[in-house]
């Protein structure tokens, strides 16, 4: 990467649009999905980058530059609530020379000579930033973060936490905002990925994204349960002053009843703060929460008032993070993980090493990219890396100590847990196993999906049951367990009706109505049965229309064979549909790449029927069953428009002339595909007899 200040102005400019869109993905991750894409330390990184490109080009800065936003939009599903005083992040210092910088620049804004200037200094709790409202002492409201403006509305959930008091205790002013940190501690994060890995739910990355998934819950009863703390620190709106230091504020906080972070101190010149810097860094393995630096805040609330704000930061507060905690150890081994979607994710084994305080034994490598990029392989020194994330990562391979004859990763093609092919779809970094109909690492994933809404839709069939059927299975009359291992096991259950009736929660009645409504679905639109297969991208949509192009299962799995031949006619023919393309069409190649998969659909379709997909429903339109190509450059409509409108009257509309096509379409300078029409014969038509055609006025 070209340093900032080596760059041109364009490769700025494109280099300020690259982050800007990097940076707002991983934000989305991070702040909507609750699921970072990097760690701390390298989108810290990215934003740095993006600032120090941005001081040397200000022309250059972007209407969505990072720099002018905090975080995120918030997601759907709250109400958004507008902060009185916003809700802005914290510049960041990462040595002492930063600090000192941040300093001078304090000093010089507010025109001190050798006073000390004090300052408090808080530990940086990894959490999640909100605010709440109190009106004549009462919880009012809060909200989260958000872009900083205006966040979610998670009143409902603040009030299960009990760090939160409902009613300040002793005076306060009629209106007062108050800021703090939503927390999760580790034992009680590990505790809770514990819960949720049994319960196959998804597993948090680190406390804080815990934290944060946990109180931006749509249902507060979720929230309740999960054990959220509190650390109270800033003032957003009061309507009257309540202090004149920050440290007095604190002060405020706790006797409200708010829990401070007791490591807090108040320092009396900015010499203290290296000290106190290494004395939070030596303790922090030690900490029952995650920090990932220190806050310094200017004490005085009067110089706090005159400094005020630049851009998106305070000027009287800066966050001094820790380096981000490495070690070096060796790599002994890569494993394969297989996720509950079939992503083959490979995890480094490493040599037992002390990074920070935590014995670290397992880093992930993220996918074959990353490892290519790190060329890392078996045997290699290690640089190890965490930064503040659970799971640590691999940073960097020291090329001078590898082994001779150390041989390049080669990353498997086959899923390591069922054999199947591994496939990466087009634009995607990850492996994915395509064997997810029989591959023990998917079952349970597939079952739901199998059985659910727009699928197969059994009553009484739900998640719970499938993966208790799924991992506990049924005892048979032979002493034996029948496990729901693949979707033909499905249909065998009514097999088992005895042994599912003496389940607890069962009986009799409702084993029968489980059977009675496992046998009603044996009958299956030919849709409903190709959604259900969960070939990834083949949602309710796309099953619909490749059932009206295939018409029957057997014309549909026989042609989904032909195609997986590249360049075949089949292929050729599976793209062009529309609402399919080249991308869905690979996608269904791989899947009948795979034989096991063929396998499992041969096994249903024996113990199914499945219906022939009805003709569309405009058949009776002028163009019924009509194979159509527009080429050139239509006049009187635009090329969707003219598509829309021929499948209206029954027709398929496809890309590319071929034997099959019965009607070409040509617009002005029709080229290639005008040629091969003539060459096979195919009918053509101007765009006026086209109009004509479907019944469209004539155009002047
Ligand atoms: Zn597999």
């Amino acid at each position: 990467m070209t340093p900032a200040d080596r760059l041109t102005e364009a490769e700025a400019a494109a280099e300020l649009a690259r982050l800007a869109a990097e940076i707002a993905r991983h934000d989305r991750l991070y702040h909507e999905q609750d699921t970072p894409g990097i760690s701390d330390a390298e989108y810290d990184a990215l934003r740095r980058r993006n600032d120090a490109i941005e001081a040397r080009f200000p022309a250059l800065v972007r209407a969505d530059s990072p720099s002018r936003r905090v975080g995120a939009q918030p997601a759907s599903g709250f109400a958004k609530l507008r902060h009185r005083v916003p809700m802005l992040s914290l510049d960041n210092a990462f040595a002492p020379e930063d600090f000192a910088e941040f300093c001078r620049r304090a000093r010089r804004f507010l025109n001190l000579k050798d006073e000390p200037l004090a300052f408090v200094a808080e530990p940086k709790i990894d959490g999640l930033s909100i605010s709440l409202t109190y009106e004549n002492g009462e919880f009012q409201r809060g909200a989260t973060r958000g872009d900083g403006l205006e966040g979610e509305d998670v009143t409902a959930n603040l009030r299960t936490i009990a760090a939160v008091p409902k009613r300040l205790a002793g005076a306060a002013p009629a209106l007062i905002e108050i800021r703090g940190e939503v927390f999760m501690s580790k034992t009680d994060f590990l505790a809770l990925n514990a819960a949720q890995q049994a319960a196959g739910q998804k597993l948090f990355a680190n406390p804080r994204n815990a934290a944060a998934g946990s109180l931006r819950q749509l249902d507060p009863a979720i929230t309740a349960a999960r054990p959220l703390s509190l650390f109270a620190y800033a003032m957003g709106e009061a309507s009257a002053p309540v202090a004149a230091t920050h440290w007095e504020w604190l002060e405020r906080l706790a006797g409200w009843g708010f829990t401070v972070n007791p490591l807090s101190r108040r320092l009396s010149g900015e010499a203290e703060a290296a000290g106190f810097q290494a004395e939070i860094g030596a303790a922090r393995a030690g900490l029952p929460y995650d920090i990932d630096g220190v806050v310094y805040k200017i004490d005085d609330l009067a110089l706090q008032s005159r400094l005020g704000f630049v851009g998106r930061a305070p000027r009287w507060a800066i966050a001094w993070k820790f380096p981000a905690e490495q070690a070096t150890t060796l790599l002994l081994d890569i494993a394969i993980q297989v996720g509950r979607t079939g992503a083959l994710t490979p995890v480094a084994q490493l040599q037992p090493v002390n990074v920070g305080g935590v014995l670290v034994t397992r880093a992930t490598l993220h996918n074959a990219d990353e490892i290519a990029r790190l060329d890392v392989r078996i045997g290699d020194t290690v640089l190890l890396q965490r930064a503040g994330d659970v799971i640590p990562q691999i940073v960097a391979v020291d090329r001078s100590r590898r082994p001779e004859g150390a041989a390049p990763y080669a990353f498997p093609d086959h899923c390591p847990v069922c054999g199947s092919l591994a496939a990466r779809a087009p634009g995607e970094v990850v492996l994915r196993c395509t064997g997810g109909l029989t591959c023990p690492a998917q079952t349970e994933e597939r079952l739901i999906h199998f059985v659910s809404r727009g699928a197969f839709d059994i009553e009484g069939l739900g998640e719970k049951t499938i993966r208790e059927f799924h991992a506990e299975g049924l005892a048979t009359t032979e002493g034996e367990t029948f496990h729901l291992r693949g979707p033909a096991d499905i249909f065998r259950l009514p097999a088992h009706e005895a042994a599912i009736a003496v389940r607890e929660g069962w009986g009799a009645l409702s084993a029968a109505n489980l059977t009675r409504a496992i046998r009603a679905r044996q009958r299956i639109p030919l849709a409903r049965f190709i959604y259900a297969l969960g070939i990834r991208r083949i949602g309710e949509a796309n099953a619909k229309l490749l059932a009206r192009h295939y018409a029957s299962f057997a014309n549909w799995r026989a042609q989904m064979l032909a195609a997986v031949q590249i360049g075949s006619e089949a292929r050729s023919d599976l793209g062009n549909i529309l609402g399919i393309g080249p991308a869905i069409a690979e996608e269904l190649a791989e899947f009948f790449a795979e034989p096991r998969n063929v396998a499992t659909l041969d096994e249903l379709a024996a113990l199914l029927q499945i219906e022939d997909a009805e003709a569309p429903a405009a058949a009776a339109g002028a163009l019924a069953g009509k194979v159509v190509v527009f080429t050139g450059t239509l006049q009187t409509m635009a090329r969707p428009e003219a598509k829309a409108l021929a499948e209206k009257l029954g027709a398929r509309v496809t890309e590319t002339v071929s034997r099959k096509t019965d009607l070409v379409v040509l617009g002005a300078d029709a080229g290639s595909k005008a040629r091969r029409a003539a060459e096979l014969g195919v009918r053509t038509v101007t765009e006026q007899e086209w109009r004509d055609l479907a019944g469209l006025p004539a155009q002047a």
